[in-house]
């Protein structure tokens, strides 16, 4: 019998697959099964029609065997079988079954890497992975000749007749020979093969049979002292066949939804919130995701994957399927099954997919609708869900240059200085007193000594609400926001607060009044300050230290720990109360004991310094300092 020869794109690919491209050879077994599950498929199909198939719905079926002496791994399905010419077509071309031509493709592409084959269903040759020998025996429906094909790799192919009393497809593996770095047997043992499918195939909507081997007490010694103990077989159906995202919500409970998600996703608290969806339209997908109640132990480390469990009708695709969710939801988990994603095998073909970018589109818009909708109907639920992943919503904010403000601002909480609650900045807007012109906001590291910060007395004065913002992303989040509902949201260290002017704006007569303490204090401070200034924010303080321009003293601070070498450093501008007991003191030193009203200058810098704070310039001169006015 002639050999012949596999055509010759198909060789090149296989001799690529036989050199094993894939890293994960295990998904051989997933496209065997897939594979079977298809032929059945298209044999219960007929059946609803055709009378003399003879079989039922429940009589399909797939049995998986190991043989542990010959070393081989069958895999047989009671589907539509393939005559001849299908051996021909099927097997002899790679993929020509597939939406794509191989053919055609590769002649447009003209190149022979990886990303070319991930483009194509090459499900069955995956099995060199491996295999070092396949044999498929087959026998078509409607057929009354049955036929074997064999492989032992690139060089080609034979078909022969055979016999074969029922239809269907066995396909016989044997496994490649062991080496000190790959151990093939482990496809031989009942329970690798078992999790294999369990992992990858559990969802295949007939049963896949195994015989498994089991042991028991031998009936003759049930009684006795010493039991003995037999193996005996037995059938198992290893897949649940029914996802439970495909069930109908309400067949499923809550507590099935929980366990799925927490032995799914090991998880041991059950989720905050599980979203079951149903799309059909440009892309047709079904998706159950969950929002988790903890932050992940690991979530901001690198060590946390992002990404959805992507399904093709049942048959697992890929464990973190990245591109199905934008950045901003990465703490979102779950799967995604559609029909309409073909069992591709490499991640830079998925990426391209169009299919994806559609599903993610869909998939964003859903996960943001039912957090709105949990905003606004479950406020409890949604604090617990902010205070997990609220950071991440305020990254979202900030990232690739504010794309997503739009999105997600109405999604995002701050603590509010009068409600003493986190709140929308739609409920700070709504609640805003009418001459109030700007949103405020003042940073720090806690909302205790945020809210003892000399500047914000005015505004408490004016009845104004603050948002007082403790993470390190709140400021650059604010920055990016810019503006909500036509309001300016501006920082409380501003030089531009927006409060009625008589209260801020200096009379000509004052301004020469304080001329001199001004001058006074710039020439003492020299360039530890860029400028000081007469505040009328200030009303029980002395002085307050403010940075001016786009750089908060947050910020300094957040660069340096990043950067250490950076030197950034915020504009600092020394705030005054001329009329303050303090200030009034040092200046009435002036002429009597010039020394002492430096000193006094120089600690009221490091009394605003660490009120603000910043790291005091020298602590030993501060405490020299403070020492010195103590005699
Ligand atoms: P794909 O499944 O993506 O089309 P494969 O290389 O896995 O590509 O399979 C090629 C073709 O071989 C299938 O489309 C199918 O027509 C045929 N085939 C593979 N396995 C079986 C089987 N168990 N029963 C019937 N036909 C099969």
């Amino acid at each position: 019998m002639a050999k012949k020869e596999f055509k010759s794109e198909s060789k090149r690919l296989l001799d690529l697959m036989i050199n094993s491209i894939y890293t994960n050879r295990e998904i051989f077994l997933r496209e065997i099964i897939s594979n079977a599950s298809d032929a059945i498929d298209k044999l219960c199909f007929k059946s609803l029609t055709d009378e003399n198939v003879g079989l039922n719905r429940e009589d399909f079926k797939i049995e998986i065997s190991a043989d542990k002496d010959n070393r081989t791994l069958t895999v047989s399905d009671n589907g539509i079988g393939m005559d001849q010419d299908d051996l021909e077509n099927n097997l002899g071309i790679i993929a020509s079954s597939g939406s794509y031509k191989f053919k055609q493709e590769i002649g447009e592409n003209d190149k022979e890497n990886i990303d070319i084959i991930g483009q194509f269903g090459v499900g069955f040759y995956s099995a060199f992975m491996v295999a070092k020998d396949i044999t498929v025996i087959t026998k078509k429906y409607g057929s009354d000749k049955a036929y074997i094909w064999h492989s032992t790799g690139a060089d080609g192919y034979t078909i022969e007749e055979t016999d074969k009393d029922t239809v269907g497809t066995d396909i016989v593996m044997i496994l490649k020979d062991n080496t000190d770095e790959d151990d093939y047997d482990e496809y031989l043992e009942q329970y690798k093969l078992s999790s294999l499918i369990k992992k990858y195939s559990d969802y295949i909507r007939y049963p896949i049979e195994m015989e498994m081997k089991r042991s028991r007490v031998k009936e003759e010694t049930k009684d006795s002292e010493k039991p003995e103990y037999e193996d005996y077989y037995e059938k198992e159906t290893l897949n649940s066949m029914v996802p439970i995202w495909q069930k109908a919500k309400k067949d499923v409970t809550e507590e099935e939804y929980n366990n799925f998600y927490m032995e799914k996703f090991m998880d041991y608290t059950a989720p905050l919130k599980t979203i079951t969806t149903s799309v059909e339209g440009v892309v047709t997908y079904k998706a159950m995701l969950f929002i988790p109640a903890k932050t992940p132990f690991n979530y901001f480390t690198k060590d946390y994957k992002k990404g959805l469990q992507l399904y093709s009708s049942g048959v697992l695709i890929m464990d973190n399927c990245e591109d199905l969710l934008p950045e901003h939801f990465r703490f979102v988990k779950g799967v995604v099954d559609s029909p309409d994603v073909s069992l591709n095998i490499s991640r830079e073909m998925l990426q391209q997919d169009r299919v994806l970018k559609q599903m993610e589109k869909t998939l964003e818009k859903k996960i943001k609708n039912e957090l709105t909708s949990m905003l606004k109907k479950d406020r409890e639920n949604y604090d617990k869900f902010w205070s997990a992943f609220g950071a991440q919503l305020k990254y979202g904010c900030v990232s690739e240059y504010g794309t997503h403000k739009d999105e997600l601002q109405n999604l995002l909480l701050f603590y509010s200085s009068k409600q003493k609650k986190n709140i929308t900045l739609k409920e700070y807007t709504e609640s805003m007193k009418e001459e109030q012109k700007y949103i405020y906001y003042a940073t720090g590291e806690s909302i205790e000594t945020i809210d003892r910060l000399p500047v914000l007395e005015l505004l408490k004065d004016n009845d104004f609400d603050v948002l007082y913002l403790t993470e390190e992303v709140d400021e650059f989040c604010m920055q990016a926001l810019i503006k909500y509902a036509e309001k300016d949201i501006k920082s409380v260290l501003n030089d531009d607060l927006g409060l009625p002017e008589d209260e801020t704006k200096e009379t000509e007569e004052e301004k020469k009044d304080s001329e001199g303490t001004i001058n006074f204090m710039k020439e003492t401070l020299g360039d530890k300050v860029s400028d000081v200034v007469v505040s009328k924010k200030l009303k029980s303080y002395p002085v307050v230290l403010t940075a001016k321009g786009g750089m908060s003293f947050e910020m300094e601070k957040y660069f340096n720990t990043v950067n250490p070498e950076g030197g950034m450093k915020a504009t600092r501008v020394l705030e005054i109360n001329p009329n303050h007991e303090t200030v009034k003191a040092m200046m009435s030193y002036i002429d009597t004991d010039i020394e002492r009203a430096k000193s006094y200058c120089k600690l009221l810098l490091a009394q605003a310094e660490l009120m603000a704070g910043v790291e005091i310039d020298n602590t030993a001169d501060y405490t020299n300092l403070v020492l010195s006015l103590m005699k």
